[in-house]
């Protein structure tokens, strides 16, 4: 059973498949080598991206998060100052030097993008290359980026562990569940809310007391990358020269002529939405939730409908929503997947607006069946949903699909209030009709700018 802290990693943008996942791999490949003795006797290492990852790397900083894995950086603490210099040393010096080892490592021609060979297990693969001074590759190990920074082996994707919904670190959860059917019946069962079985689960791995504190920093990173984004004008990089908007939206609305019209609403969400998208694309921080690329959405609704005017969270309200949120992220990544390389963007924002719609009803007192419920809309409206993003970068139309994405989320867990959670269609039922659809969606569809706005808006 994976935890929610799984799903809300803290990390750096623009993608948490092509960035964080990529990072995570190259430093885990570096332990391996060293955990097995072998660094003693590389000489160089070669990393070799495939299918999505060689795609859609250049526009997703791929290149560079393998390169700062390599060097020791993680998403979850990374230094921008301290990661340009190592970038910086590592272009002239062309050598990684970690560990008291020093290994040849040239960024131009050791980073390899791979079109040919179609990945086995996953279409995000990462080839990991070791080789000794007189060129034989002497350690090599496949791994593939799973969506939402989640990372996996060759071997562990092609032999996944049994029983995986029952424990956690070899000990049991009190509420083991794969559907939502199960989830709801267990609520049901011991009278509680979704939230009180999901953090009673996350009890099995570390103090109640460090889950929250840990949900609240999450909370505070959220914020914080709305704040940024609100107050950061320029231009994004990656070529496109797309202007950040979330800044003039947000002094528009501070003046607020039109502060009554009944609108205003969309504006709010839009607005917060986009500054934490903005700051993804730029490389800021951002949570995973449940991934870089639909990283707008939650926050948006944490700061609209779980803060003051102040933008003061308030942490009764924004626990119940991680934690809501959470549990119907785990049913996704059990039942489907969260990388928009496998489901398209129905995976990543359609996920997360199915996430915030749940979470949000819960903070507004609505029942485990009418959470369900909102999740279920959130995901039903937007099945199908393609990923087609413009020179491979996060931006058009991540951007303002995100801002779609929170103010659906609110429409879905308000059409879920008015109702009592039995609906003609299952939570379970959509999810795996998301996965249906991802599986028969052309893999032009599915982040690989083959398809779509990516080849339609080659000009702008
Ligand atoms: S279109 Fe959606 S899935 Fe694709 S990169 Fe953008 S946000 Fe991610």
């Amino acid at each position: 059973m994976l935890s929610i802290l799984d799903i809300f990693r803290i990390g750096i943008g623009p993608s948490s498949s092509h960035t964080v996942g990529p990072m995570r791999i190259s430093n885990r490949f570096w332990r391996r080598l060293k955990s097995r003795g072998h660094l003693s006797e590389t000489a160089r290492i070669e990393i070799i991206y495939r299918g999505s990852l060689a795609f859609t790397g250049v526009g997703h900083g791929t290149l560079r998060a393998g390169q700062l894995g390599l060097l020791g950086f993680k998403p979850e603490t990374l230094d921008s100052d301290a990661a340009e210099a190592a970038l910086k040393f590592l272009e002239t010096d062309k050598s990684l030097v970690r560990d008291q080892y020093k290994i040849s490592f040239d960024p131009k021609t050791d980073s390899i993008f791979d079109y040919e060979q179609a990945p086995d297990l996953h279409p995000n693969e990462m080839e990991m290359r070791a080789y000794n001074k007189v060129g034989k590759c002497i350690y090599s190990r496949i791994y593939y980026s799973t969506g939402g920074g989640f990372t996996a082996s060759h071997q562990q994707l092609s032999k996944p562990a049994p029983n995986d919904t029952v424990s956690v670190g070899g000990k049991t959860v009190p509420y083991s569940f794969g559907s939502a059917e199960t989830l709801l019946k267990l609520c049901a069962q011991e009278n509680i809310t979704i939230a009180d079985l999901i953090l009673a689960n996350e009890a099995v791995r570390r103090p109640q007391k460090t889950t929250l504190s840990r949900l609240d920093k999450v909370v505070f990173v959220m914020l914080a990358g709305i704040e940024r984004g609100l107050h950061t004008r320029g231009v994004l990089p990656g070529g496109l020269k797309v202007a950040r908007r979330a800044p003039d939206i947000w002094a528009t609305l501070q003046g607020a002529p039109g502060a009554n019209e009944r609108e205003i609403l969309f504006d709010w969400l839009n607005v917060y939405a986009m500054a934490v998208n903005e700051e993804n694309a730029a490389g800021g921080q951002v949570v995973t939730a449940p991934t870089n690329g639909a990283a707008g959405i939650l926050p948006a609704i944490i700061r609209h409908y779980c803060c003051d005017d102040q933008a003061v969270p308030d942490f009764a309200k924004t626990r119940v929503f991680l934690a809501t949120a959470g549990g119907i992220a785990l049913l996704y990544k059990q039942r489907a997947s969260i990388s928009g390389a496998e489901m398209g963007c129905q995976g990543e924002v359609g996920v997360a607006c199915s996430m915030a719609a749940g979470g949000l009803a819960a903070v507004w007192g609505a029942t485990p069946e009418q959470v369900a419920s909102a999740a279920e809309i959130g995901m039903e409206h937007n099945l199908g949903l393609t990923c087609d993003p413009v020179g491979g970068l996060v931006q058009i139309p991540c951007i303002e699909r995100n801002a779609i994405g929170a103010v659906k989320a609110a429409n879905a867990a308000r059409l879920a209030l008015h109702g009592t959670g039995a609906g003609k269609v299952s939570l379970d039922q959509v999810i795996e009709t998301m996965r249906q659809t991802g599986l028969d969606m052309s893999t032009k569809y599915k982040e690989t700018s083959q398809g779509g706005l990516a080849v339609n808006v080659i000009g702008c």
